[in-house]
């Protein structure tokens, strides 16, 4: 058997193309779809209305590396705030775009908050939750007219929580009539790809521009969710963003996401991409950027922080020396990046290798930018340092943490700092 780069898909080279369409706010500019990359976005959970507390989470997101934040304009005192939460983060040089999040009254928060409707730099509406009946249509066209007045990108984001119901009886009967009918799953598949797209077309008849339509259609289970992507990414060229509805706590919602998300993406599929955790009481809301980051860089399709290969270990190192030296390694590197992604371009690109004895120790930091073997038991209390393929010096003792930190951090500098002098 013979292996080439042509046998291995790369997610980038099957791309699927789709419109790009730029989100922006002032000179911050964040194209989505096409050949730009996939973009790492996020949503507070705050009070909107509490500006203070929005901005400082906006801000923590942006910081982990979203690169837009949505936040929920669901009432009077949410779209008043919209503009102060923009000079707050203005104040604190944070210039990620906001998207405002619209259900149920967006039509008149819109009409009515003319500044929220021009700060905010895109609108997320949901076609299932615009109203009833008669009033549906003309309150969809109100919002879609403030976007093209204020000319703002919207995406169209259909969820199966929130479904337009007519939309969903007209394709049941459809269904009724066929001589073969679908099976209840294709149906909703059905609705929820129908709807997005019959939106989106709607949109451009009342005069948004078609690169300013942005597509969703999230759903809560893996397979359903890679089913209906699949086939709204077949019919139509708007950008998409790729979410799992409610994925969930913990680990369940980490590894629903990213089962869901790595097919697609596999597959060419998703411009931009939220991962929607529930938090822990009173847990970290980055954690959803960080693991939106991990998914493309682990994948190969983007890369936002030097990374750290651990082994996992085993009974041959019965300290927690090498768990501790990891988890301080990937939070000192994490915690450096935003200095870091400003002075050392392409530090992101960086392999650490932590490994807890000399069985693979060696190995493995050999082919790491710089690694460490940790001492196992029995071993001698000594820890090889590798830079660049080539052990460099040994360390021992009880300062080998904060020593191999000032290994790394020389190597950055020297590395990176000088590709920044002569670039
Ligand atoms: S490198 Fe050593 S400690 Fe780590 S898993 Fe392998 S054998 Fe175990």
């Amino acid at each position: 058997m013979t292996f080439s780069n042509e046998a291995i898909p790369s997610g980038s080279s099957i791309r699927r193309q789709s419109r790009r369409v730029l989100v922006q706010n002032g000179a911050r500019q964040v194209w989505v779809g096409g050949d730009a990359p996939i973009v790492i976005q996020s949503m507070t959970n705050t009070d909107t209305a509490d500006v203070i507390g929005t901005a400082i989470q906006v801000k923590e997101l942006a910081r982990a590396g979203s690169e837009m934040v949505r936040i929920t304009v669901n009432n009077a005192e949410a779209a008043a705030a919209v503009p102060l939460i923009r000079e707050q983060l203005d104040r604190m040089e944070v210039d990620v775009p906001l998207v405002g999040d619209f259900h149920y009254n967006g039509h008149t928060l819109l009409r009515d908050f003319p500044e929220c409707a021009r700060t905010l730099s895109k609108y997320r509406i949901n076609p299932g939750n615009v109203g009833q009946g008669a009033k549906r249509d003309s309150q969809f066209a109100q919002m879609i007219e403030i976007a093209a007045q204020y000319d703002k990108p919207v995406r169209i984001g259909v969820n199966w929580g929130s479904l337009d119901q007519s939309l969903l009886a007209r394709i049941m009967d459809e269904n009724a009539a066929r001589a073969l009918p679908w099976t209840a799953q294709a149906v909703m598949y059905e609705a929820l790809i129908t709807s997005a797209i019959e939106n989106a077309v709607r949109a451009e008849e009342i005069g948004l521009a078609r690169d300013k339509i942005i597509l969703s259609c999230k759903v809560s289970g893996v397979q359903d969710l890679i089913a209906v992507y699949r086939e709204l990414a077949r019919r139509c060229d708007y950008p998409l963003h790729l979410g799992l509805t409610e994925a969930g706590m913990g680990s369940k919602g980490i590894v629903a996401s990213t089962a869901a998300l790595s097919v697609l993406l596999q597959e060419g599929i998703g411009d931009t991409i939220r991962i929607s955790l529930t938090p822990e009481p009173g847990g970290d809301r980055t954690k959803e950027v960080i693991v939106g980051q991990e998914i493309l860089q682990t994948m190969g399709l983007r890369k936002f922080t030097p990374m750290v290969i651990a082994c996992p270990g085993c009974g041959r190192t019965t300290s927690t020396t090498f768990q501790e030296l990891a988890d301080n390694i990937q939070t000192y590197l994490r915690e450096s990046m935003p200095e870091w992604k400003k002075s050392y371009p392409g530090v992101e690109g960086m392999n650490v290798a932590v490994m807890g004895c000399i069985v693979n120790g060696p190995g493995e930091s050999k082919h790491a930018n710089i690694g460490i073997s940790l001492p196992g038991t029995g071993e001698s209390p000594a820890a090889p340092v590798f830079v660049d393929g080539q052990k460099v010096v040994t360390l021992r003792g009880e300062k080998i943490v904060e020593e191999f930190q000032a290994i790394v951090l020389e190597y950055v500098q020297r590395k990176y700092g000088r590709e920044t002098v002569q670039g």
